[in-house]
């Protein structure tokens, strides 16, 4: 592979940053992942606008234009040959030269890391005609998650508890409501209503769930943005995850019961077929 580090594009054997990185040291850095279909990039502008607001959260300046962040995605597209899968982009703080708490100076250079990894046949998931089986667990990440930080210890830990338990992922569940997926937005859908919890500092704000809910209010559908609970997110009709990578993808089974009849649900379904026809159309 082709990756590219600090406006550099090389063979990833080469492609190396400091140990004293922040990135490295202090999990002091946000990512994006944008989704690949056919050689074009999914919701794009979305994906920066929400680098953006991470950065400024985090008073990191950011080191180059939308447009030199388009250059270089679809040019390690185009290198390494990619027509499904995705480009993963981070930005750091970079490296000050030394450990300390303290930010660095203003000046140092943060540093931007992209590669992409390639998934044939991303949009045609063999399971998002099965679905997939989830199990709660606590929430215990800390409390900017609309912040797209790099500390990602929680979520890999709770994903590493459902494969222990040999189901696909975790909701995580706070003061007995559920925030989200480890690594997507959580629906439910009852008696028609898409219900899905409101953004805060709570939940990271999807991309993915920005277009959906969008999408949903076009088709005229009724979209309730509130959490809801375990137990009834068993007792709903259907249930269903969103992210940039897995798209729309069926939740069939949560603890161990069958959400609705176990199988997946026509409003995940239409809801995933819609999002790929559209984010296709609008893809750059
Ligand atoms: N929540 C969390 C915790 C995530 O990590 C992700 C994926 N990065 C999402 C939600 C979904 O966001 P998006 O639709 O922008 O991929």
């Amino acid at each position: 592979r082709t990756v590219y580090v600090n406006g550099d594009y090389l063979p990833e054997d080469q492609a190396t940053v400091s140990v004293f990185d922040r990135g490295f040291l202090m999990a002091d850095g946000v990512y994006e992942v944008v989704s690949v279909l056919d050689g074009r990039l999914l919701d794009f502008a979305g994906h920066m606008a929400r680098l953006q607001r991470s950065l400024d959260e985090l008073a990191m300046a950011n080191p180059l234009s939308e447009n030199d962040y388009l250059d270089a995605h679809r040019a390690l597209v185009a290198r390494n040959g990619i027509t499904d899968g995705l480009v993963y982009l981070q930005v750091t703080r970079g490296n000050p030269g030394d450990r300390d708490f303290a930010y660095p100076p203003e000046g140092t250079r943060p540093t931007v890391v992209m590669f992409t990894q390639s998934k044939p046949g991303l949009a045609d998931q063999p399971a998002a005609k099965t679905g997939w089986r989830i199990v709660s667990v606590e929430d215990l990440r800390w409390g900017r998650r609309d912040i797209k930080t790099v500390q990602l210890l929680f979520p890999s830990m709770a994903k590493m508890e459902a494969k222990a338990r040999g189901v696909d992922d975790a909701w995580l569940v706070e003061e007995g409501k559920v925030t989200e997926g480890t690594s997507n937005n959580a629906y439910i859908v009852k008696g028609g209503r898409i219900i899905t919890r409101d953004l805060s500092h709570d939940i990271l704000h999807g991309i993915t769930r920005a277009a959906v809910l969008r999408f949903a209010r076009e088709a005229q559908m009724q979209v309730e943005e509130r959490s809801f609970t375990i137990d009834e997110a068993q007792a709903a009709d259907e249930a269903f995850v969103t992210s940039a990578s897995a798209f729309v993808m069926p939740v069939v089974e949560i603890d161990g019961q069958p959400v609705g009849a176990g199988t997946v649900g026509p409003v995940a379904a239409r809801l995933r077929e819609i999002y790929l026809e559209e984010s296709r159309k609008s893809a750059v």
